[in-house]
C-alpha cells in the first residue's frame, strides 16, 4: 500500500488547571496556555483534519487531536479551537463515555454522549476510537484486542451514526497484531505517540503536556525534534 505523507500531529489530553487534573501522567494543559497555543498555530500552520491532504497555502500542515475523552474537552478546548475555526479530532475511550475516570489522585470527570454528539455536529469536528477500556493493547490476547479495537469502533459508529475512520493507540503502544487489528477492522489509520511512522496504521503524534508552554510547543514542532527528542 502507498502511504501519504506524513503531517505533523500534535496530542493534547486535557485542557485544565494542573490543580484541578488529577492524572499522575501531567497530560493537562491549562486554559490559557492552550488559548495561547491555539492561536499561535492558526497563524503559523494550516491546521487540516485528521486524514486530510496537505493543502497549505504555503504554511506547513498540522491537525490536532485529543486522547481519551474528558469533559473538559467539550468544555474548555472545543469552544476554543471552534472560535479560531480550526479542526480537531477527538479519540473517545468508549466504555468511560459519560463516566469518571478514576485516577490514583482522585475522580475526573469524561465526555457524555450528549457533550459528544452536540460536538459531532460540527463540520470540523471529528472523533476517533481510543479503544475500550483504556488498557494496554499489546498486553491482551487476540480476541481482547479486538473487542478493543473493532468493538469499541462499532459502538461509536452505532452512537454517532457515521463511519469512524480513525484509531488510537492506548499510551502509544502497537506492535504487528494490533496494527493487523486495526486494519482488519476497517479503520484508514491509527495513531500511536512517540513510536511509529512506518505506515498509516503506526503515524506518530506529538505530545503535549503540562510543561510545554509556547517556547516548547516551537521547539517541539522544529524539523529537528524527532532527532533530538530523547534529550529534550
Ligand atoms: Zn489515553
Amino acid at each position: 500500500m502507498k502511504t501519504k505523507p506524513e503531517i505533523k500531529v500534535l496530542l493534547y489530553h486535557a485542557v485544565s488547571e494542573d490543580r484541578e487534573f488529577p492524572s499522575p501522567a501531567g497530560t493537562n494543559l491549562p486554559p490559557k496556555e492552550f488559548e495561547r497555543q491555539v492561536s499561535f498555530l492558526s497563524r503559523h500552520y494550516s491546521v487540516v483534519r485528521l486524514g486530510g491532504g496537505a493543502e497549505g497555502g504555503g504554511r506547513p500542515p498540522l491537525a490536532i487531536t485529543f486522547d481519551d475523552g474528558y469533559r473538559d474537552n467539550f468544555q474548555a478546548a472545543y469552544p476554543v479551537l471552534m472560535r479560531y475555526d480550526l479542526p480537531v479530532t477527538f479519540f473517545l475511550t468508549v466504555s468511560r463515555v459519560g463516566r469518571d475516570w478514576d485516577f490514583p489522585g482522585g475522580n475526573y470527570p469524561g465526555l457524555t454522549w450528549e457533550e459528544v454528539r452536540e460536538m459531532d455536529r460540527h463540520p470540523l469536528v471529528d472523533f476517533g476510537s481510543h479503544g475500550l477500556t483504556h488498557r494496554l493493547l499489546t498486553g491482551l490476547t487476540e480476541e481482547e484486542a479486538d473487542r478493543e479495537i473493532a468493538g469499541s469502533k462499532a459502538i461509536l459508529e452505532r452512537e454517532l451514526g457515521r463511519k469512524v475512520d480513525f484509531f488510537s493507540y492506548t499510551h502509544g503502544s502497537y506492535n504487528d497484531r494490533t496494527r493487523e487489528l486495526v486494519r482488519k477492522a476497517g479503520y484508514r489509520a491509527a495513531y500511536s505517540v512517540i513510536a511509529g511512522g512506518e505506515d498509516e496504521f503506526s503515524r506518530r503524534r506529538i505530545l503535549i503536556s503540562r510543561r510545554d508552554n509556547l517556547f516548547r510547543l516551537r521547539i517541539k514542532l522544529s524539523p529537528l525534534y524527532w532527532p533530538l527528542r530523547k534529550i529534550i
